[in-house]
């Protein structure tokens, strides 16, 4: 391995519940055949990190979070062939590509997806990083724990993004924006002229809006309680928003696409905003569910209006993407103006990342974009 890359660098560890992210030299123990050493140059931060940081979903302490990475490759294994030093990359969830949900194409729903994501290890049990005095350390985060100057992730999960795009910004891609754009464009397969409206005006929801409006569909309604998402949505391609404090979101849906909705996405996880999604569909309509719930919560359904009007209602994970496909795809579609999500996002230093943890918290941040080096410099 090249004598420029260290053998240990700045990451941010999780050594107890709920935080705080401490800033560590760790080291790096091993890179397999089959994976790629990236130096991040920054990382998106999303809900998920945090629930994995309160242990709200249980991962193991000690760790290094961070699971929307953006880089440049240092080194390569020697089965790596479609990634080569120098390549930028956007680092996403790790898939087996063994079981039968890889092998149809939809990788997002692996039936290894939590050993190979959440298990703070390779799958053969090994580490790519120690804490600094050789201690055990947790990482393989959606097989990347890129919450550090270098990452070790499975070629499988780097994806390859054109070298004219602002590398900084493009780490949201891995998770929450292709969540949002791959349920519009992958799932609910929004159409020209139709109606979407997204429940639900976060980082996650609004990629939604950002994409419904790039597949063309010519009603696009945000909802959401705080006024200044609601603004946002309006600047990236809603056509109308609804304060759901303020009016009722399901006479104002009906009322606005003349009956209801053709396709919708719930991001908020909230059961009665989900239960209102589905009634205010249009006979034949289409609703997903993307947003993270308690486990054992339930929704209600009205079962006859359900059958009668034909209505459909799917989960969906990383909005079913293959990420070879959709992240270069966004990528076009940013660079062509069609797919604004920068304006989502703020930077913010490695040493700051509690800072914007808290951001993201109180809602002041919608997406937390954390820089590996205070300069602005992308390669
Ligand atoms: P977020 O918290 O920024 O977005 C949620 C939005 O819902 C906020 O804007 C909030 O104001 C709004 N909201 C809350 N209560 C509301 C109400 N009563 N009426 C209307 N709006 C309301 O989070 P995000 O980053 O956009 O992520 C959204 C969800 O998606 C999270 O639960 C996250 O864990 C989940 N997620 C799921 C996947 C997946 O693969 N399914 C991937 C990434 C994220």
């Amino acid at each position: 391995m090249s004598k420029n890359i260290p053998d240990s660098f700045n990451a941010a560890v999780i050594r107890q519940k709920g935080g705080p992210f401490e800033i560590e030299q760790v080291k790096r123990l091993s890179m397999n055949d089959d994976e790629v050493l990236a130096r991040v140059v920054a990382t998106g931060m999303c809900h998920t990190d945090m629930i994995a940081r309160d242990q709200v979903f249980p991962v193991p302490h000690p760790i290094v979070l961070g699971h929307e990475g953006s880089g440049v490759v240092e080194a390569v294994g020697s089965r790596v062939r479609n990634i080569v030093p120098g390549d930028h990359v956007v680092l996403t969830f790790l898939n087996c590509d063994e079981c039968h949900a890889c092998h149809e194409g939809h990788p997002a729903y692996c039936e290894n997806f939590n050993p190979h994501n959440f298990s703070g290890q390779r799958i053969d049990g090994t580490h790519a990083l120690a804490s600094g005095d050789g201690s055990k350390l947790n990482d393989r985060f959606f097989g990347q724990s890129s919450f550090g100057e270098y990452a070790v992730a499975n070629a499988r999960n780097v994806i390859k993004v054109r070298k004219d795009a602002p590398l900084e910004l493009l780490g949201p891609l891995g998770c929450g924006i292709q969540t949002g754009a791959g349920t519009v464009m992958n799932v609910l397969k929004v159409t020209p002229g139709s109606s979407f409206v997204a429940w639900g005006g976060g980082a996650v929801g609004l990629s939604a809006v950002m994409a419904a409006a790039a597949v063309g569909a010519t009603t696009i309604i945000s909802v959401d309680i705080v006024p200044s998402r609601l603004e946002l949505a309006k600047k990236i391609g809603a056509t109308h928003v609804i304060n759901s404090k303020e009016e009722d979101p399901v006479a104002r849906i009906r009322e606005i696409t003349g009956g209801g909705a053709q396709f919708a996405m719930d991001s908020t996880g909230i059961a009665q905003l989900v239960s209102n999604m589905v009634t205010a569909l249009r006979p034949r309509g289409t609703a997903a569910i993307v947003g993270a719930s308690n486990p054992g919560t339930m929704a209600e359904l009205d079962l006859t209006d359900f059958m009668q009007n034909c209505k459909n209602l799917v989960g969906v994970v990383e909005g079913d993407s293959v990420p070879d496909r959709l992240i270069p795809t966004l990528v076009d579609l940013f660079m062509a103006d069609k797919f604004p999500f920068d304006k989502l996002v703020k930077f913010y230093d490695l040493a700051d990342i509690n800072q914007a943890a808290e951001d993201s918290e109180k809602g002041i941040t919608l997406k937390p974009v954390v820089r590996m080096q205070p300069t602005n410099g992308a390669a």
